[in-house]
């Protein structure tokens, strides 16, 4: 269905208040990681109940043990497809506070921005949501779809209570399809939509040697050296020209489309300033896959830290008992954690020498998802984003995991998982001087109003 003119035109009409509204918002200063914020953080959660509850939808907010959670829902409508809107009302901390020109939580605009904590992450992208379904039940008093809505206060701390939450209101939250508007456009003026992010696996590798350090020279040459056995089994986690040396890694990658490079390669994507941005020359990794490619949809590997030995000023001459590392790897579909995980422990025992104890402790991982791009939801997103910013969105893959993603994804069985970023890859998410071009989110406001309209029958 087509999204009436009328409703366009009553967003473009309200665009400054929808702007005032938010700053009252983003005013709140919902720093979920620091207790004392606690109120902070429950104000925010109240503001959203009672905005929710104005637009005239049911809404409650739940007890988590943590940090609140508001739900809320349209009046039940048989035969209509249902769509889940999912956004967080936490935030990151400020700091470092010399570095705002303006206040965090003193929302200021200039240069076509709003400058505050949580202006694009997430209070900024996920409010259009809201204002979308006031500016549908103004002109129709019905929403074209049915439509529920998850706001935690818990992503910035990972979400603990999330899973849990979802698993006790699995039944009330089923829905066809969930959006989240939590990232960015791919470039400024170029509008995406993410189908696919990596999965991951974090491991700790633990050696011990001998029982404590000991003098490297009464005993070198006959005690094996757990920091140099570590150097061993790093090096030979990758083969010289970039690519991972665990027997079987790729075994599962499903290979890049003939179409999906073609459009990846069609993106202008500037090298140069990522290389400047890194500060480094090269880009290295797999051969045969571009940048962009590398670090979205091919798997990879890297030490995230290293430990061991002696690191004080001057000499000691040791064996060190100790050494370790943290090691993860980024995965693509179908990877499966459990089976990298099973394959990573025997590797790194095979490599390890006589004379050393190992220990491989698996710290964390992520299914990676890919959204199939012939779904009725990614259409109907991509239709919405013409609408909303005058341009066909782009498709693309994203090199991070989003755990909330695979809660949403596991728990309640959704497969339609609609990734649509308002904001600009630079407002700096997380950063000082966090902010949300104005227009960025009046397009997100038309976006997320033709998105209900676009998933009606
Ligand atoms: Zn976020």
């Amino acid at each position: 269905m087509m999204i009436p003119q009328e409703i366009l035109e009553k967003i473009d009409k309200n665009r400054q208040r929808y702007v005032e509204e938010l700053l009252g918002f983003l005013r709140i200063p919902s720093v979920s990681t620091y207790t004392r914020h606690a109120q902070d953080v429950r104000k925010a959660a109240e503001w959203v109940l009672h905005h929710l509850k104005r637009l005239g939808l049911p809404a409650q907010l739940h007890e988590t043990g943590g940090h609140p959670v508001v739900t809320a829902r349209s009046p039940f409508q048989p035969d209509l497809p249902t769509l889940l809107i999912y956004g967080h009302y936490d935030v990151q901390p400020p700091e470092p506070m010399e570095e705002w020109i303006t206040p965090p939580f003193s929302p200021s605009i200039r240069d076509g921005c709003v400058y505050a904590r949580g202006a694009t992450d997430d209070k900024g992208q996920f409010f259009t949501y809201l204002k979308a379904i006031e500016a549908v039940l103004a002109v129709t008093s019905r929403l074209p779809i049915n439509v529920k809505v998850l706001v935690e206060g818990e992503e910035e701390i990972g979400s603990p209570n999330l899973e849990g939450f979802l698993k006790r209101h699995r039944t009330d939250l089923k829905a066809d399809a969930v959006a989240v508007s939590d990232g960015s456009q791919f470039s400024r003026g170029v509008p995406a939509i993410t189908y696919g992010l990596r999965g991951l696996s974090y491991f700790q590798i633990d050696l011990q040697g001998p029982r404590i350090d000991v003098h490297s020279g009464s005993f070198g040459g006959v005690t094996a050296n757990p920091a140099q056995a570590l150097a061993q089994v790093l090096a030979q986690m990758k083969n010289p020209d970039g690519t991972v040396a665990i027997p079987g890694f790729y075994e599962s990658v499903v290979p890049l489309e003939a179409w999906e490079r073609q459009e990846l390669a069609a993106l202008s994507f500037d090298e140069g300033g990522l290389k400047a941005y890194l500060g480094v020359d090269e880009l290295p990794g797999e051969p045969g896959y571009t940048v962009l490619e590398r670090k979205s949809a091919r798997p990879t590997l890297d030490v995230n830290g290293i430990w061991g030995g002696f690191q004080g000023e001057g000499a000691k001459t040791i064996i060190p008992a100790k050494a370790g590392a943290k090691v993860s790897m980024r995965l693509v579909p179908n990877q499966s954690p459990s089976v990298i995980s099973a394959l990573f422990k025997q590797y790194v025992e095979s490599l390890t020498p006589p004379g050393v104890r190992v220990t491989v402790t698996e710290l964390h991982r992520a299914e990676p998802v890919l959204v199939s791009r012939d779904c009725t939801g990614i259409r109907a997103a991509a239709r919405a984003i013409e609408i909303g910013f005058g341009k066909t969105p782009v498709f693309i893959r994203e090199g991070g995991s989003i755990p909330i993603v695979n809660v949403l994804k596991e728990v309640l069985e959704i497969d339609s998982i609609l990734l649509m970023g308002w904001g600009s890859p630079d407002d700096g998410p997380h950063s000082p001087n966090e902010r949300l071009f104005l227009e960025d989110f009046h397009r997100g406001v038309r976006s997320a109003a033709a998105l209900l309209y676009a998933l009606a029958p």
